[in-house]
């Protein structure tokens, strides 16, 4: 399955590696509150919550093509690696990933660069991939686009606590080891059509990528927003947060800029087709279908 969007002169595919009931909503979003889920749930089911309220998440990367580079954004869970605590990542061996890549009629060796929202396990995974028992680049000319700060939390934490970031060692370390990492600010200004916005809380320094000219762009949201439900309710902090009063300040800044704009949110894990435009939901957001 290939998916695109055009826009303007830059071509975005989707890339899935998973799609299914992920989480149960109330551990997920530790602050909602059972009465705010029932509330809600008649919109939310079936399609982003299931019967069970679980969320229905994806898993994907973003290819980004312009006319000048190919640039990767996150790369899901990959294959081979130990993630003992999620017995869904744990071990993978899929050829999904990899089909659906190939389908956008690209592959591992045309991937200028790789940038990582943020240095999650389902965010860097294919960054590396097993080979003669060593994990090496996946993608064998790439630059690794990776926010300093971000690095930096993560490196001290593989440091003082491995066992709960195993993917550092993994999928993250070995980029840094060859060389193949370009350390930039999250506000980075990559070229003239592609700049990274700081949008940090989930993790401390999360950036998303904002592609294309204005009126005719994009926003790879990363991990800023799990649900829309954080668009109706952008406080709502999710569970793996870094600073969550610090990711709904994020939600409410990117999403207030591109409120109402023909601005397309790709968002790393709603499901499918992902995508939608911000408009305007009593004093806060939704995403409306694009
Ligand atoms: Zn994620």
């Amino acid at each position: 399955m290939s998916t695109q969007i055009k826009i303007g002169n830059i071509t975005i595919h989707r890339i899935v590696e998973q799609e299914g009931p992920f989480f149960e909503a109330l551990k997920f979003f530790p602050t909602l509150s059972k009465e705010l889920l029932d509330e809600n749930r008649a919109w939310l089911q079936p399609k982003f919550f299931d019967r069970n309220d679980q969320l229905m998440l994806c898993i994907q990367s973003y290819l980004v093509e312009t006319p000048h580079h190919k640039i990767l954004i996150d790369t899901c869970v990959g294959n081979h690696k130990q993630r003992p605590t999620r017995p869904f990542w744990h071990l993978m061996d899929s050829d999904r990933y990899e089909k659906n890549l190939a389908a956008t009629g690209f592959g591992i060796a045309d991937i200028d660069f790789v940038m990582c929202t943020h240095l999650h396990t389902d965010h860097v995974g294919w960054n590396t991939r097993l080979e003669n028992g060593r994990w090496v680049p996946t993608f064998p000319k790439a630059r690794y686009v990776f926010a300093d700060r971000e690095l930096d939390f993560w490196t001290k934490r593989q440091k003082t606590d491995p066992a709960a970031c195993p993917w550092v060692e993994d999928s993250v370390l070995p980029i840094v080891a060859a060389n193949r990492a370009d350390i930039v600010k999250s506000a980075h200004a990559f070229n003239d059509l592609v700049t990274l916005i700081p949008t940090p809380g989930h993790t401390i320094d999360h950036y998303s990528v904002q592609v294309g000219r204005p009126g005719a762009d994009a926003v790879i949201t990363g991990d800023m927003i799990h649900s829309p439900l954080q668009a109706h309710y952008p406080e709502l902090g999710m569970m793996a947060d870094y600073d969550s009063k610090l990711a709904g300040v994020s939600r409410r800044e990117l999403f207030g800029r591109f409120c109402d704009t023909s601005t397309l949110m790709c968002t790393a894990h709603f499901p499918s087709p992902s995508t939608g435009r911000i408009v305007r939901w009593r004093d806060a957001f939704d995403v409306a279908a694009a």
